[in-house]
């Protein structure tokens, strides 16, 4: 049984999808104003990870994650519509036009999630896309009483209205304190300090408004994750992730929203990642200390060893990157591959159950992605395990962990020149300038001896280096 930390219940609940044997994920999508850091993207991860152990137990998996480009301000608690669009001002800062920002944003996404082996999901909306739907769903609201349109054309949710408001992050509405434009009475329509706006009253000449029934604008960043995980999933959505910092406003405001509409709780499960820090603090452009996915291939480093890096914390800690992790989990990950290919070699066994029972066990557990890992490093070391076997259980848990373990197989591989290699070659081919072929061939069995076959072609030496035997990681 899949279990995972519920934030709203405070504990780690039992997964049971809504409908038997399908479960129906909402994962809270990027603001595509900007590349999305390493950080970012292990939020995604988190979504990925529970897709792939709930195919593990054979369900059917629907995950449906927005794109937002339009609507999320700044600063989102903001009641004033001229508040920055994060989408709008970065357009400006190139020259560009919105939408063609927030595609080139929304393509290196995608790109990003596919170096790091992270799913795409069945449904990707794209707010600027889906402006009838927030119509539709903010009419319904002012119609069943739960918001209200203001003078200017703005509409409110009416915080008030919502039995429950504040389960997921604690917030109580008398605790909330008026901001201070709203205390300055900025913002005359609105009637109580905690509403927000569901839809943002704005001048026709602001690029990316919309005509509605309350005049021209768009729609407040929480608005669209309602409308949209109701019309891709329906009312019973079996899990809801999202970063940590989502818990508020975002995700209590979402909350409300979806409830009113539907009369019920929507929303079984709430599940929230944790920050990634970088070097002791929380990753986020405004504290430049951004990782791009980039920088990691810049520096060599294979993708999925940010994958790794991340996978040996549980999705609920927060977690601190280095250069110096990043490095290691490289090393780990092509060590990895590198022996999963020598065991492929080797006659083939069944999967090691006891060892499989642990990992998934780990697995159903919370995501207990740390523990999986140290079971693998105990199975390469276990030498009572065949290596067939081996090659089984890591190939099975690779389907989750999603780490690219089998790339090698069956594929030549050339093993790195051995460091006094390198200049006993740069020897050899001055000794065959000057025709020393005796001091040539010296060093040509030298090398054989290193396992670096060499053989001379027209072009000068080639040689092939002859992998060492690896018995454990
Ligand atoms: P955004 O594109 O800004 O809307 O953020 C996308 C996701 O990344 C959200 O779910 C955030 O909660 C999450 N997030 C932002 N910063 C971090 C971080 N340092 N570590 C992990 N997740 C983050
Ligand atoms: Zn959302």
């Amino acid at each position: 049984m899949l279990r995972l930390y519920d934030t709203r219940q405070r504990g780690v609940a039992e997964i049971v999808p809504a409908r038997p044997g399908q479960l129906r994920m909402y994962a809270c999508g990027p603001t595509v104003y900007r590349f999305a850091h390493v950080g970012n993207m292990r939020t995604f991860l988190l979504c990925d990870l529970i897709r792939r152990n709930a195919e593990r137990h054979g369900w059917s998996v629907i995950v449906c994650q927005n794109i937002t480009d339009v609507g999320h301000l700044a600063d989102d608690n903001e009641p004033d519509p001229d508040g920055e669009d994060k989408v709008l001002s970065q357009a400006r800062a190139e020259g560009k036009s919105a939408l063609d920002v927030a595609r080139f944003y929304e393509d290196a996404f995608w790109r990003d999630c596919a170096a790091l082996n992270i799913g795409r999901p069945d449904y990707a909306p794209r707010a600027s896309e889906s402006i009838d739907l927030m119509i539709d769903m903010i009419a319904k609201l002012i119609a069943t009483g739960h918001a209200y349109p203001v003078t200017g054309g703005s509409v409110y949710f009416d915080a008030r209205s919502a039995p429950g408001y504040g389960a997921i992050s604690g917030n109580r509405l008398d605790d909330l304190r008026p901001g201070y434009r709203f205390a300055d009475g900025v913002d005359t329509g609105k009637r109580f300090h905690a509403d927000w706006a569901l839809w943002k009253a704005a001048p026709a000449d602001r690029e990316l408004t919309w005509q509605a029934p309350w005049g021209t604008g768009f729609p407040g960043w929480h608005t669209e994750c309602s409308a949209m995980s109701l019309k891709f999933l329906g009312t019973q959505i079996d899990i809801h992730t999202g970063g940590i910092d989502l818990r508020f406003p975002h995700h209590e405001d979402e909350r409300a929203q979806s409830n009113s509409i539907a009369g019920h709780e929507v929303v079984r499960h709430w599940v929230h990642g944790e920050h990634v820090l970088f070097d002791g603090r929380k990753m986020a452009k405004s504290t430049g200390n951004v990782v791009l996915l980039s920088d990691v291939a810049a520096r060599g480093l294979d993708p999925l060893a940010v994958r790794l890096a991340f996978l040996e914390h549980r999705y609920r800690q927060q977690m601190n990157l280095t250069w110096d992790t990043l490095a290691a989990s490289d090393g780990t990950v092509r060590r990895w591959r590198e022996l999963v290919a020598d065991w492929a070699n080797e006659p083939s066994k069944p999967i090691c159950a006891e060892y499989w029972s642990r990992l998934t066990t780990a697995l159903d557990d919370d995501l207990d992605t740390p523990a999986a890992l140290r079971t693998l490093r105990e199975l390469a070391k276990d030498r009572a395990i065949p290596a067939g076997s081996k090659f089984e259980t890591f190939a099975a848990t690779d389907r989750i962990l999603a780490l690219d373990l089998v790339s090698l197989v069956g594929k030549p591989r050339s093993a790195p020149l051995p460091e006094e290699a390198d200049a006993m070659l740069g020897e050899r081919a001055a000794a065959r300038e000057r025709n020393d072929f005796a001091a040539s061939d010296r060093l040509r069995d030298a090398l054989a001896d290193l396992g670096v076959a060499v053989r001379d072609t027209p072009e000068g030496q080639a040689w092939t280096v002859r992998p060492a035997p690896r018995n454990a990681c």
